[in-house]
């Protein structure tokens, strides 16, 4: 087993990780820019290094910064912990040449599963039904017309680099298919520096569902059940279920065996979510995210599992301890994203905070960097907390939550979060129900605020 392991990474996924590492007897090395100097994750780790400025691409992707940190504190594995450069092939090429562990797959899984239209490629070929459309790029408005034609309307036309939900038009119709199809290629230059665009079917209704799995890169693997994302605003989620509401139990071992079989035989190591968009009964591929989620924790307690100690032992060479076997759905669990902004315009609203009272009790877990005198940084992304509950069932899992987000303080100079979203989502029927699509949160947020 390594002795330390350095964090790639800040806020409470950084935490996260630090906690399992003392859980399992090893050192932790937290990174960090100047601003970042005070966050809790320099606070709770065993050393720390200032690895740069405060922009992100000087600091937390800088990958010389990152590697020199795991040089000069003797850090045998690195944990990248989600975004930065979890998903950065070349940055886990660059520590396989300095013979430093990377905590997730090789370079060459990440580069498969990397952008849409290879990922879409490897998905097909390994048995995952995957979204009706262009057999790759698609070049010029003739050819997107005859693809669209071919489907048929509507469409959806996404950014090969794609990523964050930015990138994507829809057209329902041939003339509507000219603007979108310029448009989206030159948002896609503008936002990711790559123009390459293609094309699908664009469902009309479907849920976001996603499968985690889990491999030991040995040609085994597990499936950890689904997660339902379909609570999203500009297609980033904001409320994450487990297991899905409209999900039984023969769907469920059906896609998630094809999702295990999948990377078992590519021999993937680590954990993976396949995601899927779902209606009328079938599964279509969107993507596949080569890393840990910030929605683990409802997979976490529903079924009773630590995925970062399981990511560290099978990085360290020892054997996986999840056993299909084994894994069994225990009662519902709910994530809310809490984030430093401000409803229903959803503005960055960081700051000092004054106040921060992480709610408890039985069935309630709130992962958080926050503390009393900390300053939310501008610079990086607005998530301060995710609120995982967990219940008997999914009554009970909405009762707890709304009795912990009651719980819940954080005040601040200036500081305002996204906490009056989900006491006014959990009064709704629908929600209740389990009864939404990828569509549901756009439209209830148009309906009330305008
Ligand atoms: P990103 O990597 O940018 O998040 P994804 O491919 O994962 O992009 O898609 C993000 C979201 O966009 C999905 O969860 C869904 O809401 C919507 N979406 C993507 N593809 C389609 C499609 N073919 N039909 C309908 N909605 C889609």
């Amino acid at each position: 087993m390594f002795d330390k392991i350095l964090i790639a990474n800040r806020g409470e996924i950084a935490l996260r990780v630090i906690r399992a590492c003392k859980e399992m007897g090893i050192k932790s090395v937290a990174v960090h820019s100047v601003a970042d100097a005070d966050a809790m994750h320099v606070r709770m780790a065993d050393e720390s290094v200032c690895i740069g400025p405060n922009p992100s691409s000087q600091s937390y992707l800088s990958i010389p910064a990152i590697v020199s940190a795991c040089e000069i504190t003797g850090a045998q594995a690195i944990h990248p912990g989600y975004g930065f450069l979890s998903e950065n092939a070349a940055f886990v090429q660059v520590l396989e040449d300095h013979g430093i562990t990377f905590i997730g797959p090789s370079a060459e899984h990440i580069r498969i599963m990397g952008d849409k239209i290879t990922a879409k490629d490897t998905a097909k070929r390994l048995g995952i039904p995957v979204v009706p459309g262009s057999d790759g790029g698609v070049a010029d408005t003739p050819a997107a017309k005859k693809v669209a034609a071919e489907i048929g309307y509507p469409v959806i036309i996404k950014a090969t680099a794609g990523g964050g939900g930015r990138g994507m038009k829809v057209a329902r119709s041939e003339e509507e298919l000219e603007v979108a199809f310029r448009t989206a290629r030159s948002e896609a230059k503008a936002a990711f520096g790559n123009d390459e665009v293609y094309i699908e079917k664009y469902l009309q209704k479907p849920r976001h569902i996603e499968i985690q799995v889990f491999g030991d890169g040995k040609g085994h693997a597990v499936h950890l059940g689904e997660r339902d994302c379909s609570l999203q605003r500009r297609h980033q989620k904001v409320f994450e279920e487990a297991p899905g509401p409209v999900i039984d139990a023969e769907t469920r071992a059906r896609i998630g065996q094809i999702c295990a079989d999948a990377v078992a035989q590519i021999n993937y190591i680590g954990a993976g979510t396949i995601e899927f968009l779902y209606e009328d009964g079938e599964f279509y591929f969107i993507e596949m995210n080569t890393r840990l989620q910030v929605e683990h924790p409802v997979t976490e307690a529903i079924f009773d599992v630590d995925l970062v100690r399981e990511q560290i032992r099978v990085a360290a060479g020892l054997p996986m301890e999840l056993r299909q076997q084994d894994l069994k759905v225990r009662g519902h669990a709910i994530e809310v994203r809490i984030n430093a902004e401000k409803v229903p315009e959803f503005a960055p609203r960081p700051g000092k905070v004054t106040q921060f009272h992480a709610p408890g009790g039985l069935g309630v877990r709130m992962d958080s960097a926050l503390y009393d005198g900390y300053t939310i940084p501008s610079y990086y992304d607005s998530l301060i907390g995710k609120l995982i509950v967990h219940g008997r069932d999914r009554s009970e899992a909405l009762a707890r939550l709304k009795r912990a987000l009651s719980e819940l303080i954080v005040d601040g100079q200036g500081v305002e979060t996204t906490v009056p979203l989900f006491h006014a989502l959990l009064a709704e029927t629908d929600i209740q129900k389990g009864d939404y699509s990828i569509h549901w949160l756009e439209k209830w947020l148009a309906a009330h605020y305008g």
